[in-house]
């Protein structure tokens, strides 16, 4: 949410910032703005709404060789306005600053503040840090960013510069994301690695409570109490090139073919001598026959993998597992229910989740040893997580995740087979064809991918459509809360998912003449079920998708209006296939609608609020 970027060094800043915040537009925003020094004074330029915006409010202006802040605003105190945008000053204009997360306490210092003087411009929470630093500043600048947030309560990154001290941009962070670009002669701060990817590939990812002050020759960094500390340096291993469209026309249908290299790299990275090997993050025989229970906690599609992977893991390692949304976990009342022999796996593309590095926390408090699965080395969750999965689907910019997801889910389905084997509910045999079905998912997905036109053709029929049902028995109940999250996200088509044999106690009354049901059928022990659910629906006028295996073609057809095949795959494993088709009807379907497909409104990439 939000994004922040800081130059300090000889280009025009100007540039540098702007570029910086377009790579960083996928996070989600409503505004922005730029700070900048030049001739001894303090420049502002923010606008309500786009970049572009901004761009044309900015004209030609140039500034070499000097310091510049730069924000993306994703309102959460004010509404989203010119004069609510970052950067926000003192009275005097003179300090300025950036600032991502939610001061909970502002209201508090506001008004401590006001009685002293002191009048507010903006509505927002951040326009208090402002202020505060400045109360603080007694001629360093980094003295006074300490004081002040050593008062503050909730969540910052920072970005603060004075023309007092021209030459130097401090930073400081608590629960959320600032990472520190290394360059040459030249030195950035960005909410997260596209925005720096053009200057350097080193950097330093600033842990909660430290405090940085980025010169053009070099950046030191403090912990909270003001000592200097040596910082190890971390290199990003993706390329500019990954954070391009190259030749698609967005980032959501470059990511989603994507996805058969980041399964296969995803699954490779975990294989050896034909074995998957989890020893590294902690899933040994020792522990795993510890253990009484396993908790998955995430929110969004991470939760929607956590669901999935509940059915397979309890399919094949014989074990209970219970799926938890992280803002709801974290809540529970007293306190979440743990112990010490139950297994605790977060899952988080961006690894910034807020809600879940809350229940890591709170999970860690409890003394259990967490395990996370997250895109993004170096993010908070893979820090501090005891161990880390990573998924190896490299830069994910589309708001709406596809390549995020599926990595998740091939990784509890790698966790699935290991504690089916170390448990002895998956035998040799078993385990060896698990393998092999795992391994022929990245060319029955390019299979997938290159059949997409029946896809098309449906949301060409159907873009104008209000309301459609997503339903499945069994691990399709679990992809197809995925599938409809997708049209939700991508198409704003309120959609909804439903256990098919739950409709007929409720949700059947929503059914009218032409009503979408899409139903994925690809579990053969439920079939007989599902196609009962099918004459359901169909008795109350919907029109039937139906998406199965190419063998079940025959039988679904008889019943569904419409088959959607997928290649011939053992049951357990089709749900992984499925999910792509259901990508591209959420993609197709919203650019016939002719939405936002990278950036939907209202939603953020990485979202750093709880
Ligand atoms: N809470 C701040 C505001 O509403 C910052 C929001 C953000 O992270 O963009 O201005």
């Amino acid at each position: 949410m939000c994004g922040i970027v800081g130059y300090v060094g000889k280009r025009d800043v100007i540039p540098v910032l702007l570029g910086g915040l377009q790579k960083l537009e996928y996070r989600g925003y409503d505004s922005a703005g730029i700070a900048y020094i030049q001739n001894d004074k303090m420049h502002i330029v923010k606008s309500k709404g786009r970049l572009t915006n901004l761009e044309k409010k900015l004209g030609d202006v140039v500034a070499e060789n000097t310091i510049g802040i730069g924000h993306t605003r994703w309102a959460t105190h004010g509404e989203p306005s010119d004069v609510n945008a970052h950067p926000h000053t003192d009275a005097a204009g003179d300090l300025a600053i950036v600032h991502n997360g939610i001061i909970e306490n502002f209201a508090k210092l506001k008004t401590w503040l006001q009685a002293k003087g002191i009048h507010f411009i903006s509505d927002t929470d951040t326009e208090v840090v402002a202020h505060l630093i400045n109360y603080f500043d007694e001629g360093d600048l980094k003295t006074a960013v300490m004081r002040a947030i050593k008062m503050l309560e909730g969540s910052y990154a920072l970005g603060v510069m004075s023309i007092k001290e021209p030459h130097r941009i401090i930073a400081a962070r608590k629960d959320s994301p600032l990472v520190i670009g290394l360059g040459k002669g030249e030195n950035l701060i960005a909410s997260d690695f596209p925005a720096l990817l053009e200057y350097t590939k080193d950097v330093y990812l600033l842990d909660d409570g430290e405090i940085a002050v980025i010169t053009e020759k070099d950046v030191e960094v403090y912990d909270s109490y003001g000592n200097h500390i040596e910082k190890e340096h971390f290199t990003i291993d993706w390329d500019v090139a990954q954070a391009e469209k190259g030749g698609w026309e967005h980032f959501m249908i470059k990511e989603i073919h994507e996805q058969p290299t980041a399964m296969h790299d995803t699954l490779m990275a975990r294989m050896r001598d034909g074995k998957i090997d989890l020893s590294e993050i902690n899933i040994t025989e020792e522990l795993i026959k510890g253990i009484r229970g396993i908790h998955i906690v995430a929110c969004g599609s991470a939760y929607h993998a956590g669901i999935l992977g509940k059915y397979v893991i309890e399919n094949i390692a014989r074990i209970p597992v219970n799926v938890d949304v992280a803002s709801e976990f974290r809540y529970r009342m007293p306190s979440p229910l743990l112990s010490k022999e139950d297994l605790f796996i977060v899952i988080s593309q961006s690894g910034e989740t807020a809600d879940t590095i809350a229940a890591l926390r709170e999970a860690q408090s409890k003394g259990a040893k967490v395990i996370a699965i997250t895109n993004v080395k170096g993010s908070t969750i893979s820090r501090e997580a005891d161990f880390t999965m990573h998924t190896q689907a490299g830069m994910e910019i589309a708001v709406a995740t596809s390549k995020g997801y599926l990595t998740q889910v091939l990784c509890l389905y790698m966790i699935a087979a290991e504690i089916g084997r170390m448990r002895g509910s998956l035998d040799d045999a078993d385990y060896i064809d698990f393998i092999e079905n795992l391994k022929k998912i990245p060319s029955l997905l390019e299979q997938i991918l290159r059949d997409k036109e029946k896809i098309q053709q449906l949301a060409s029929q159907r873009f104008m459509d209000v309301n459609e049902f997503f339903i499945g028995r069994g691990a399709d109940y679990a992809l197809m809360m995925e599938g409809s999250l997708k049209l939700k996200e991508l198409s704003y088509i309120h959609s909804e998912t439903y256990a098919a044999g739950e409709l007929k106690h409720g949700p059947i009354a929503l059914i009218e003449q032409n009503t979408l049901v899409m139903v994925l059928a690809t579990q053969t022990v439920l079939m007989e079920k599902l196609i009962s659910n099918i004459r359901e629906v169909k008795a109350r006028g919907a029109f039937v998708v139906a998406m199965t295996q190419q063998r079940n073609v025959e039988t679904v057809e008889k019943e569904a209006d419409m088959v959607l095949p997928l290649p011939d795959i053992d049951d357990l494993f089709a749900p992984i296939l499925a999910a792509v088709p259901y990508q591209l009807y959420g993609y197709y379907t919203a650019v016939f609608k002719g939405c936002d497909v990278d950036k939907p409104r209202n939603l953020a990439k990485s979202v750093t609020v709880e």
